[in-house]
């Protein structure tokens, strides 16, 4: 019989932690849960607690004088406790799906302590780049993509070192607004922004891949995940979400992952790599699928795409602006306070007058993200005001 590894998962409440708890529920000869987390949803992590029965589950955003729970097990509150779960001696594998740059310090606790980081938390890679990258390089832990497009590529590339890859190619559905005109933009609403064609995911992702910066982060985690060259990633829109991503590496030969859109299936990979464990998801049928189809991103009608771009080229504390900003930016928007167009606007505003600095510490990184939301919130507040 083949061990159990053991399993924290940070963020067990939301899209890709229910997720997990799928793929470990379906695994259980094989993973056994060793910690479970979330903010404040307490009622659905003490459900998943009694089921699972962990070591212990954190309320991140709760504390033990006002909390209850049916489950009698060790609880643990603060964001502190979620840094301690990364990087408990009892996991092998930390599966962080957080949401926002609040997950970075976890990452760097998993990466720290050695562990399997399956990382779904893009914000926290994007924030801290360069300390997430460091460690990993320093540590022996090691860092499997979640998101479908960077596990596509880690499929793709099979271990082989960037030098030999001449481009990656990443695929992006073009989300709800794909055909929409950009003069029609300023009509959108919330609910049509959360109608995602082709993916079942939480309400701030869904946002940023209807504005595209979904896409932007994606290039700037590509860009860290997989030592490649900025320029060097290419994005197409392919909406129906078959292909997940290509590696053309430089002999010619472009290998493309394909399947059916879900996320359990890059989250058993990053469980499992390099093996491969059954699944019963429903099988690509090339014929059934009909012709593949491509288009060029509309640069004009998305600028969330370009100013994340800009963001990573400029570099250092850029890129936790921009992914701090858009937060915000998205907040607000979910909230009615700004219309689907303020949010390139606010994110605009903060990044054009970015005095920037190196992300070396994550006290930079931190003092980086207070100081890009503070500006958005303004920015959002002078928009309203005008
Ligand atoms: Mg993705």
């Amino acid at each position: 019989m083949v061990e159990r590894r053991g399993v924290v998962v940070l963020g067990a409440t939301g899209s890709v932690g229910r997720s997990a708890c799928n793929v470990l529920r379906r695994h259980a000869d094989r993973f056994r849960v060793v910690g479970l987390s979330a903010a404040q949803n307490s009622d659905a992590l003490d459900m998943l607690a009694a089921e699972f029965e962990p070591e212990f589950a954190v309320l991140a955003g709760g504390d033990a004088d006002t909390h209850e729970a049916a489950w009698t097990g060790e609880w643990r509150y603060g964001p502190a406790a979620l840094i301690e779960a990364a990087a408990d001696r009892r996991a092998d594998i930390v599966v962080n799906a957080l949401v926002g740059s609040a997950g970075l310090e976890a990452t760097l606790a998993a990466l720290g302590a050695g562990k399997r980081l399956a990382l779904a938390n893009k914000e926290s890679l994007v924030a801290g780049g360069p300390l997430v990258v460091q460690a990993w390089r320093d540590g022996t832990g090691d860092i499997l993509p979640v998101d479908s497009e960077h596990s596509a590529i880690h499929q793709c590339l099979a271990g082989r070192p960037s030098s030999e890859v001449r481009r990656l190619i990443l695929t992006a559905s073009g989300g709800p607004f794909r055909k929409t005109p950009a003069s029609e933009f300023t009509e959108i609403r919330c609910a049509d922004a959360l109608a995602h064609p082709t993916w079942d995911m939480g309400s701030k992702i869904t946002v940023d891949s209807a504005t595209l910066a979904n896409k932007a982060l994606e290039v700037i985690e590509a860009h860290l995940l997989f030592d490649i060259a900025l320029d060097s990633i290419e994005v197409v829109v392919h909406p129906t979400s078959i292909i997940h991503s290509m590696v053309e590496f430089r002999d010619g030969s472009t290998m493309a992952q394909l399947g059916f859109p879900t996320m359990e299936v890059p989250i058993l990979y990053a469980l499992a790599a390099p093996e491969r464990l059954p699944n019963e998801f429903e099988p690509f049928d090339p014929v059934a699928a009909g012709p593949l189809e491509f288009e060029h991103v509309r640069h004009d009608a998305f600028p969330m795409f370009e100013l994340g771009l800009a963001a990573a080229r400029t570099g250092g504390t850029a890129p936790a602006a921009y992914s701090a900003a858009n937060e915000i930016a998205v907040a607000a928007f979910l909230e009615g306070e700004l219309p689907f167009t303020g949010i390139p606007e606010v994110v605009d505003a903060v990044l054009g007058s970015w005095e920037g600095g190196p992300a070396d510490s994550v006290q930079a990184v931190v003092v980086a993200d207070s100081e890009a939301r503070r500006q958005a919130m303004e920015a959002v507040g002078n928009r309203r005001n005008r």
